[in-house]
């Protein structure tokens, strides 16, 4: 007797996941260990640092190789629901199919060897080096290909392109603000479901986190919560990461400047501000603020951080109690000065094993060689994802 499943598919959408499925398995034998060097021409660096952060995490490969946001999003052509088409999508697409398809490589391979027949050969496997023209080309209007661009920006704007391009037009830019909890739910769950139902893509999926602002008027005592999504965490430097988290997370007062206008008493003046973590992200990625404006001046020098983070002290939010444990995959270093400087990046892959990565060139490292660094972006993942 064949078992009966309940799946709600019909005979036809079954037998054509099934061929998908079977499709992805044929494909995977044909994937690389995503180990390549990045070309760099010109001032490419801080892109390519932070490319092989993002290579390192198995959920965006499989994402882009086989364009699952495609799939996920196809609908009636006449309903404007996504914008620009996927464009920075496919450009990723096409990045990630010379990353890991094993037949890119064997051409890349065939076409160096053509080459050193007419040129000299230096002897020994060459690296595998691949280019991210796609990439590129899509971020010229907003990078500038002649000068040197941080990679924390770089990295922000990726993310929030790639995050509109599949999140549905009548939902994007909803704001979540003090919501009251019902069902049940208390505002902070009330306000991540909001956001989770509005923020479908991915790149939600993966980095959002929810952060909670408190408030407290100098005059009133009134308190204003609001919930705001986030992607990276940017911290003050402090000798360990710990420390800088902390500093984050730590209250402040609104004067001066950023005198605080109460909705309430409706006066202009002193408050308190708090900021706590509502909800955690699964891959929590952190920006430590070495470039100080408009002085031009970076703080050099280490940060200790370790290879497993537990945040469960710093977050009080029900939300994440037992998942609050963190292991670092993946980091940017930012070498030299502000106005002239390198980036290099440090990612953790298949095995378990450390890899430097510095534009055409990678190495092996050893665990302890990657905690020795001046970190700039950290990238750490939940060890439940
Ligand atoms: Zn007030």
């Amino acid at each position: 007797m064949i078992p009966q499943v309940d799946d709600g598919l019909t005979f036809a959408q079954r037998i054509a996941a099934q061929t998908k499925a079977q499709q992805r398995m044929e494909q995977l034998a044909q994937l690389s260990d995503g180990i390549v060097g990045l070309q760099n021409y010109s001032y490419f660096c801080y892109m390519n640092s932070c490319l092989q952060c993002l290579v390192a995490i198995d959920q965006l490969k499989e994402h882009f190789l086989y364009s699952i946001y495609k799939e996920k999003f196809a609908g009636p052509k006449n309903i404007p629901r996504i914008r620009n088409h996927f464009r920075l999508s496919g450009a990723f697409t096409k990045f990630y199919q010379l990353v890991f398809l094993k037949k890119n490589h064997q051409q890349y391979i065939e076409d160096q060897r053509n080459q050193k027949r007419r040129s000299s050969s230096r002897g020994g496997p060459p690296p595998i080096i691949i280019t991210p023209e796609y990439i590129k080309q899509e971020i010229y209007n907003k990078f500038s290909p002649v000068f040197q661009h941080d990679c924390h920006e770089f990295f922000t704007y990726i993310m929030s392109t790639l995050q509109d391009e599949e999140t549905p037009v009548t939902t994007q830019g909803m704001k979540q603000n003090a919501i009251a909890g019902g069902a049940g739910r208390t505002p902070e769950e009330e306000s991540w479901i909001q956001f989770e139902q509005t923020h479908p893509s991915i790149i939600d999926k993966l980095f959002s986190g929810m952060q909670k602002t408190i408030v407290i008027c100098g005059k009133c005592n009134e308190k204003s919560i609001t919930f705001n999504p986030f992607m990276t965490l940017s911290v003050a430097f402090e000798s360990t990461l710990e420390k800088c988290l902390a500093g984050f997370l730590k209250e402040d007062s609104l004067d001066g400047r950023d005198q605080y206008r109460c909705d309430k008493c409706k006066k202009q003046g002193k408050a308190k501000i708090k900021t706590e973590l509502s909800k955690l992200p699964n891959i929590l990625v952190f920006h430590l603020k070495r470039f100080q404006f408009p002085s031009m001046k970076k703080i050099t020098g280490r940060v200790q951080f370790k290879t497993y983070f537990d945040l469960e002290k710093y977050c009080k939010s029900p939300l994440d109690a037992k998942d609050t444990l963190y292991e670092l995959f993946g980091l940017t270093v930012h070498i030299g000065s502000l106005t002239s400087g390198h980036y290099i990046a440090y990612t953790k892959r298949t095995g378990g094993k450390w890899y430097m990565f510095n534009d055409e060139s990678y190495e092996l490292v050893k665990e302890s060689d990657v905690l020795n660094q001046e970190a700039y972006l950290l990238f750490y993942r939940k060890v439940t994802l």
